[in-house]
C-alpha cells in the first residue's frame, strides 16, 4: 500500500467570477463586449498527506480551504496539476450537502449513506447507532428542512463516521454545534485517528489545531504559505 493517501501536485483551480450583483454594473456590461473574468481560488498548491495522518488547513475566509477539500472529495476537479486520492472519502464539507430538504432524517440517512456507497443492508445494521450518535431520535421522522444548522451537522457527522472511511474530511461544520456535541465529535475523531483513519480538518480553533493535528497547511489567497508543525502554523496565522 502506498504511504501517501493524498497528493496534490501544482494544483490550480480557476473559477469564473460571480455574476454582477449591482444593476449599474450589469448595465455597463451590456455596453462592453461580453467577458468573463477568471479567478484563481488555488494557485500552484502542492502537499501530501500520509496514511493515518491528521492534517489541518487554516487560513482567512475565502483563501481556498474548502476548495481543497472539494478537490479531495472529487466534487470539483482541478484546472491543472494533479490530485491523487487513494481511499474512500467521507466528506463533511458543506452543511446539508447530500441531504434532501423534503425527506425526513431517517430517509436522508439512507440517501446519504447510499451516496457514500453503503448498501441498505449495512445501513439497517448501523441505523440505531447513527441515530443515537446524532441525538436526533425525536426528530428523525421530521423533514430535514425544519432542522437547524446544528441538527444538520449532527446528522451529517453521524452518517459520515458510520461509513468506515479511509479519509474523513471535516470543513468547519463542527463550529455550528453546541460545545458538548463538539467535544463528542472531537472524541470520535480522536478514536478515528487511533484507528489509523486519515483526517483532513478545517477549523479556526487554534487550540484544536494544536491538540489534534500532526501537520498543518496555512493558505492565504489561494497559495500554501506554510506546511509544517501545528504550533508554528498557528503562530503564523494568529
Ligand atoms: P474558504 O473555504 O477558505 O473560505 P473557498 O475555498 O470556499 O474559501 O473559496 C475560495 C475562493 O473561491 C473564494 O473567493 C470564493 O468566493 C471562490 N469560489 C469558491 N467556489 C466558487 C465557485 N463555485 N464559483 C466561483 N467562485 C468560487
Ligand atoms: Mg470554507
Amino acid at each position: 500500500m502506498e504511504r501517501l493517501i493524498i497528493e496534490f501536485k501544482n494544483v490550480n483551480k480557476k473559477f469564473k467570477k460571480g455574476t454582477k450583483l449591482l444593476l449599474k454594473e450589469a448595465l455597463l456590461d451590456i455596453l462592453k463586449p461580453a467577458q468573463t473574468e477568471d479567478f484563481y481560488a488555488l494557485r500552484n498548491v502542492s502537499f501530501s498527506v500520509s496514511r493515518g495522518e491528521s492534517f489541518g488547513i487554516i487560513g482567512p475566509n475565502g483563501s481556498g480551504k474548502s476548495t481543497v477539500l472539494k478537490l479531495i472529495a472529487g466534487v470539483i476537479i482541478s484546472t491543472s496539476g494533479s490530485v491523487n486520492v487513494r481511499g474512500n472519502v467521507a466528506p463533511l464539507i458543506e452543511l446539508g450537502a447530500g441531504f434532501h430538504p423534503e425527506l425526513t432524517g431517517r430517509e436522508n440517512i439512507y440517501l446519504n449513506a447510499t451516496i457514500l456507497g453503503i448498501t441498505k443492508k449495512e445501513v439497517d445494521k448501523k441505523y440505531d447507532q447513527i441515530v443515537d450518535f446524532s441525538e436526533l431520535k425525536e426528530f428523525i421522522d421530521t423533514p430535514v428542512k425544519h432542522y437547524s444548522s446544528g441538527m444538520y451537522m449532527r446528522l451529517g457527522f453521524s452518517v459520515a463516521i458510520h461509513t468506515s472511511p479511509d479519509i474523513l474530511l471535516v470543513d468547519e461544520i463542527l463550529a455550528v454545534g453546541d460545545s458538548k456535541f463538539q467535544k463528542k465529535c472531537m472524541r470520535r475523531m480522536n478514536d478515528f485517528k487511533k484507528q489509523g483513519v486519515t483526517v483532513v480538518f478545517i477549523t479556526h480553533d487554534m487550540e484544536v489545531i494544536k491538540s489534534f493535528c500532526d501537520r498543518v497547511m496555512v493558505i492565504a489567497n489561494g497559495e500554501a504559505s506554510f506546511i509544517g508543525s501545528p504550533k508554528k502554523a498557528a503562530e503564523l496565522y494568529e
